[in-house]
C-alpha cells in the first residue's frame, strides 16, 4: 500500500488526509503544533465562492501605501530588510493589472465551486459535522463613493455567472431584522455560505483518526533527505520518517520548508485576527464584510466572531492590538446599536494566511522532484478551497483525473 506524509494539519492538509483516505493509501500527518495553532482555526469561517478578484489588482498597492501610515489600518507591510519580500512585493505588483484579474475570475469561480459542492456533499453525509450555514454574505458599505466600486464588482460577479444583488441601506436592514444596520448599502452574495471551523478542525480530526489516520501531534518536519529526484525521507524534531508520497500543507511556513527541498517559493504571511463576542440582544445573521474597514462578522458557535486586518508579516505571529483596535472600532459604525467590548489581548486569536503574490493557490507538483505535492498559498480563502485543494490533492497523488484544470496552480509558475 502506498504511503503518504501530509506536513502540515491546518484544512490542506486535513482535507488533503480526508480524500487520500478514500483511496488506497496510508495516511500520516505531522503537525508541529496541537492542530488549533494554525490559520485554520480562529478564523471568519465565510465559504466564499463570491471572491473571485484577488488580492493582486488594479490600485491595491495605492491603497496599501496609503493604509501603511496608519497603526490601526486593515493592510500593512511590515518593512522588512528581507529578499523574499522584496521578490514576492514585485511580483505582487507585476500581477496588479486588469490582465490579470480577468484571468483568475474563471480559475478562482470554479475552485470556489467545486469546493462548495463538496462542502455540501459533506454537510449531506453528516459524517463531519461543522456548522453549515447557506445563508449568503453581504459586503457593507458606509460611503456611497463605494457604489461605483460595488456595481462593478456586481457586474464581474454577474458576468462570471454568480448571483450578486445590489442593496439599498433599507433592504440590508430587511435582511438583518435583529441587529440595526447603518449603511448606505450592500452587495449581497446569495450564493456565499459559512462554518464554525473550529468545529470543522475537531471533527475532521476526530473521524480521520476513526478512519486509521496516522495523527502525530507536536512533531516538527526539520529536513528532508533527497535522493534520484525524490524525497527519499522526512527529518522530524521526532526522528526520521519515509513515505512513499509527501505532501507539504505547512501553511505559511512552507516557503521555509521548501527552501529545503530547493524550491523558492513566493510566499508570505499575512496576518489578521480575530475575537468573539456573545451580544445579549442584537445578532447579525448574515455573515459580512464591513468594506470599508476590511474587518468581518460572522455568527457563529452561538455568537459572532469579528476578524480583520492583513499585514504582511513573514512567519511573525505576535498580537499588535493597535489592529485589534482596528477592527473593534469599525463595529459600531456599522452596528450602532451592538455593544461589544473590547477584547483582552489573551482572548485575541491570531493567524497567518499563506499569500501567494498573485492571489491564486500552490496545488500540485514540483518539477524537479518526483514525489512531491504542494498545497498551499490559498491567502484569504484557504477554509472556503479545503475541500477542493484536498480532493485535487488526492487526485494528483494517486493519478486519477482531475476534477478541474490545476495548470494555474502549478508551483512552478514563478
Ligand atoms: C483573520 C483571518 C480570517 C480569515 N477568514 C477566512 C474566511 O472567512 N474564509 C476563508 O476561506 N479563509 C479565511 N482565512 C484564511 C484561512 O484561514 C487560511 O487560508 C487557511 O486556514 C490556511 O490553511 P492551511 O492549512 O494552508 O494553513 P494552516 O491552517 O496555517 O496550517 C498549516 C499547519 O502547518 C503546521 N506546520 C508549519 N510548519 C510545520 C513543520 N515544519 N512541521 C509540521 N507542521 C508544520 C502549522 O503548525 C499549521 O498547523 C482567514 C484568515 C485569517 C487570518
Amino acid at each position: 500500500m502506498k504511503s503518504v506524509g501530509i506536513i502540515g494539519g491546518g484544512v490542506s492538509g486535513l482535507f488533503s488526509a480526508y480524500y487520500l483516505a478514500k483511496e488506497n493509501v496510508e495516511v500520516t500527518i505531522l503537525e508541529e503544533g496541537n492542530f488549533e495553532d494554525g490559520c485554520s482555526f480562529g478564523n471568519a469561517g465565510m465559504i466564499v465562492p463570491s471572491h473571485i478578484i484577488p488580492l493582486a489588482q488594479p490600485g491595491m498597492i495605492a491603497k496599501g501605501l496609503r493604509w501603511m501610515l496608519r497603526s490601526d489600518s486593515p493592510f500593512y507591510v511590515k518593512p522588512r530588510l528581507s529578499g523574499s519580500l522584496v521578490k514576492w512585493g514585485y511580483l505582487f505588483w507585476k500581477h496588479s493589472t486588469e490582465q490579470h484579474v480577468r484571468y483568475s475570475i474563471p480559475v478562482l469561480r470554479d475552485i470556489s465551486l467545486l469546493s462548495k459542492r463538496l462542502f455540501q456533499e459533506l454537510a449531506m453525509e453528516h459524517e463531519v459535522a461543522f456548522g453549515w450555514k447557506e445563508k449568503g454574505l453581504l459586503m457593507l458599505f458606509k460611503d456611497a463613493h463605494a457604489l461605483p466600486e460595488m456595481k462593478e464588482e456586481a457586474h464581474l460577479a454577474q458576468q462570471a455567472g454568480l448571483e450578486a444583488q445590489l442593496l439599498s441601506g433599507n433592504e440590508v436592514q430587511a435582511l438583518e431584522p435583529n441587529v440595526r444596520v447603518d449603511v448606505a448599502g450592500g452587495l449581497y452574495y446569495p450564493g456565499d455560505a459559512h462554518i464554525y471551523p473550529n468545529q470543522l478542525v475537531r471533527n475532521l480530526l476526530a473521524v480521520l483518526k476513526a478512519k486509521g489516520v496516522r495523527i502525530l501531534e507536536n512533531v516538527a518536519v526539520q529536513d528532508f533527505d533527497i535522493q534520484n529526484k525524490k524525497v527519499q525521507a522526512v527529518d522530524t524534531s521526532n526522528g526520521r520518517y519515509c513515505f512513499d508520497e509527501v505532501v507539504v500543507a505547512a501553511g505559511a511556513w512552507s516557503a521555509d520548508l521548501t527552501q529545503k527541498l530547493g524550491i523558492s517559493l513566493p510566499l508570505q504571511g499575512g496576518k489578521g485576527y480575530s475575537f468573539m463576542a456573545k451580544p445579549e440582544s442584537q445578532s447579525i445573521q448574515i455573515p459580512s464584510i464591513l468594506l470599508e474597514a476590511r474587518a468581518t462578522a460572522t455568527p457563529m458557535g452561538g455568537g459572532l466572531r469579528f476578524a480583520g486586518t492583513l499585514e504582511i508579516a513573514g512567519t511573525d505571529t505576535s498580537v499588535n492590538m493597535n489592529r485589534v483596535r482596528g477592527i473593534h472600532s469599525s463595529i459600531q459604525n456599522y452596528y450602532p446599536e451592538l455593544s461589544i467590548p473590547f477584547p483582552e489581548k489573551e482572548s485575541v486569536w491570531r493567524g497567518l494566511r499563506p499569500c501567494s503574490p498573485d492571489g491564486l493557490p500552490y496545488i500540485g507538483r514540483v518539477k524537479h522532484l518526483s514525489n512531491l505535492t504542494l498545497a498551499t498559498g490559498h491567502g484569504m480563502m484557504g477554509v472556503s478551497l479545503g475541500p477542493a485543494t484536498g480532493k485535487l490533492v488526492s487526485e494528483i497523488v494517486s493519478g486519477k483525473k482531475r476534477s478541474m484544470d490545476i495548470a494555474p496552480f502549478n508551483p512552478d509558475r514563478f
